[in-house]
């Protein structure tokens, strides 16, 4: 029986200034200290902020996260950032392939494979998300979207390679919207997810990925999604904005 860490993951998304990032992670890491013994705790701010915030967590076991990287070492690449360059900003985790930048930026399975492979490389957790819009959910094509999400996002890698991955399961009619998956709807696709990870790596690695789920976690709901069998955390938007309510998710139980 594998023992998978709980992950609760905060995505401040395209929110603070380097002042309030830092005053935030400062309140959450105080916020958090008497349960992170038993809960991995990330928050991901934006990337100005990232190596102030980091150097303001350097004795903490919050972990900084970017939200997203270019696959590239370095070059011509106005605007981009490298996994290296995350790593030298204090990051160890990045999130890629998040519903908002496939849906604005033209992120795709392909360049989500290729961010994958450059974070793995440089050292950097990979928070890989996947999820279906609403009308893929209503003409139930949920299972087919991610087959092709995590069959293509994952393509060519080892199980080896994918030792340090965690999956976030995000149904994107759920993001920013107030509408949770039901638990039991969260369940069954996280069940199916490590079914898909089980047949492509194996079942020594599909146990051991953390599989978290996002889309409208809050304090009230926290708990019963994080009862249920192969929900292995959260991913967190609007709620892990204010620090108490934050906190309140990674004291879930
Ligand atoms: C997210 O952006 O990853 C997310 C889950 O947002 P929210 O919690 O606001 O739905």
């Amino acid at each position: 029986m594998v023992n998978r860490r709980p992950l609760i993951a905060g995505n401040w998304k395209m929110f603070k200034t380097c002042q309030e990032a830092v005053d935030a992670a400062i309140q959450i890491s105080v916020l958090v200290a008497d349960v992170v013994s038993d809960v991995d705790v990330m928050v991901a701010p934006t990337f100005t902020a990232l190596a102030l915030v980091s150097d303001k967590l350097e004795d903490s076991p919050v972990l900084v996260g970017g939200q997203n990287l270019y696959w590239e070492k370095e070059g011509a690449y106005t605007g981009q950032i490298s996994a290296d360059m995350l790593v030298s900003a204090g990051c160890k985790c990045v999130i890629i392939g998040h519903s908002e930048r496939r849906q604005y930026f033209n992120e795709t399975d392909e360049t989500v494979n290729k961010k994958i492979k450059a974070a793995i490389s440089a050292g950097l957790v990979p928070v890989f998300c996947v999820g279906e819009t609403e009308s893929e959910r209503e003409a139930a094509k949920t299972f087919s979207v991610l087959d092709k999400q995590v069959q293509k996002g994952l393509e060519a890698f080892s199980p080896d390679d994918l030792k340090s991955l965690v999956v976030a399961y995000e149904p994107v009619w759920a993001i920013g919207t107030g509408k949770t998956a039901t638990s039991e709807q969260a369940r069954e696709v996280h069940s199916y997810l490590r079914v898909l990870l089980d047949r492509s790596f194996g079942a020594d690695l599909a146990a051991s990925i953390r599989i978290l789920y996002g889309g409208s976690v809050k304090p009230d709901n926290v708990s019963e999604l994080m009862s249920m069998e192969d929900i292995d955390g959260a991913l967190v938007g609007g709620a892990s904005l204010d620090p108490e309510t934050f906190s309140k998710i990674v004291h879930f139980k």
